[in-house]
């Protein structure tokens, strides 16, 4: 567990509703949405950033794969969506507790995402 917010999230201090949940990781919605479906899918290992895991990571990093896909299907998004993973200040992570961003329901442009 890290001591971020989504640590928190995750041992239950802060109160969240989970979307999603299985054994390594959950997913809950965004609480300030960059596009009409934004989920956040966060491993329960508290690994700081991308740029952190190491091979021992190998399964978990897989494992956020499908869990992602299987989230995109649960929402119905799974023909048309976005992974994002920000890696350090530099590229806007603010929460240094590895997490993907599921995007969708927008426009998908090439760079970004209109709402
Ligand atoms: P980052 O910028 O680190 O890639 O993404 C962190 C994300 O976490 C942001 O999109 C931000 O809106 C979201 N976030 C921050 N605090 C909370 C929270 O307490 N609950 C939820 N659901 N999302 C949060």
């Amino acid at each position: 567990m890290s001591d971020t917010i989504f640590g928190k999230i995750i041992s239950g201090d802060i109160p969240s509703e989970f979307i999603y949940e299985d054994e390594h990781c959950i997913a809950i919605n965004d609480i300030s949405p960059q596009a009409p479906v934004h989920v956040l899918v966060i491993p329960k290992r508290g690994i700081a950033r991308l740029a952190d895991a190491q091979p021992d990571d190998q399964v978990l990093l897989g494992h956020l794969l499908l869990a992602a896909g299987n989230v995109a299907r649960q929402l119905g998004v799974d023909n048309a969506f976005r992974l994002v993973i920000n890696n350090g200040e530099g590229a806007g992570q603010t929460v240094f507790h590895l997490h993907l961003h599921i995007l969708a329901g927008g426009t998908l442009t090439e760079g970004r995402m209109a709402g």
